[in-house]
């Protein structure tokens, strides 16, 4: 059973592992961008508060994002376990995450910490083109990434396991393998 945690800069790569890993093991995967994406595709109540704030490359306020992410794990219990990617984002997210774990009975929470470049990040991202890759966006994300989410990797230090995220897809996977059955 793995309970995880996926970290990472913008176009670091995470969600392509996210996903990877989650077919891997079997577990719930909940990606928080994807789900806002989502939303606003379907033009849904959460969509059109979230479309300004996703296209400018800021932070949707933290007590819709843990609602979302609360109502989600509790109705997606596996036995496998879980992989959360884009969550937490902010030291009152990982708080209130803490809180959701000790209710649900979460232990053993390991967080995989992508790391990349910022020039190579610019550079992906510029290539991917998704609609919050515009030059003045990333800038942004990158910006609210160190100075909002560093923290927070600060925060699991002690259950972190540091992975680079620079290579080949595939070789990247089998090294996260690698570490997560190191830890068992
Ligand atoms: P990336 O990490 O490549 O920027 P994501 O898909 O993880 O992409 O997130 C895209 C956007 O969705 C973020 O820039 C932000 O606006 C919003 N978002 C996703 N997760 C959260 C969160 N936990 N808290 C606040 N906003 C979030």
């Amino acid at each position: 059973m793995y309970n995880l945690l996926i970290f990472g800069p913008p176009g670091v790569g995470k969600g392509t592992q996210a996903k990877t890993i989650a077919e891997n093991f079997g577990l719930f995967h909940l990606s928080t961008g994807e789900y806002l994406r989502k939303a606003i595709d379907e033009e849904t109540e959460l969509g059109k508060k979230a479309k300004e704030i996703v296209e400018r490359g800021c932070l949707v306020p933290d007590d819709i994002m843990i609602g979302i992410v609360k109502e989600a794990l509790v109705k997606n219990i596996t036995k496998n376990g879980f992989i959360l990617d884009g969550f937490p984002r902010t030291i009152p997210q990982a708080k209130a995450l803490a809180k959701i774990f000790n209710e649900l009975k979460y232990d053993n929470i390991l967080v995989l910490h992508l790391t990349a470049h910022e020039n190579e990040l610019v550079r992906r991202l510029l290539n991917r083109g998704r609609g919050d890759d515009t030059e003045d966006t990333i800038k942004h994300r990158l910006r609210i990434y160190e100075d909002s989410t560093k923290p927070v990797i600060d925060f699991y230090k002690d259950c972190t396991l540091e992975v680079d995220g620079i290579g080949e897809i595939d070789d990247i996977s089998k090294e996260i393998f690698k570490k997560l059955k190191k830890t068992e």
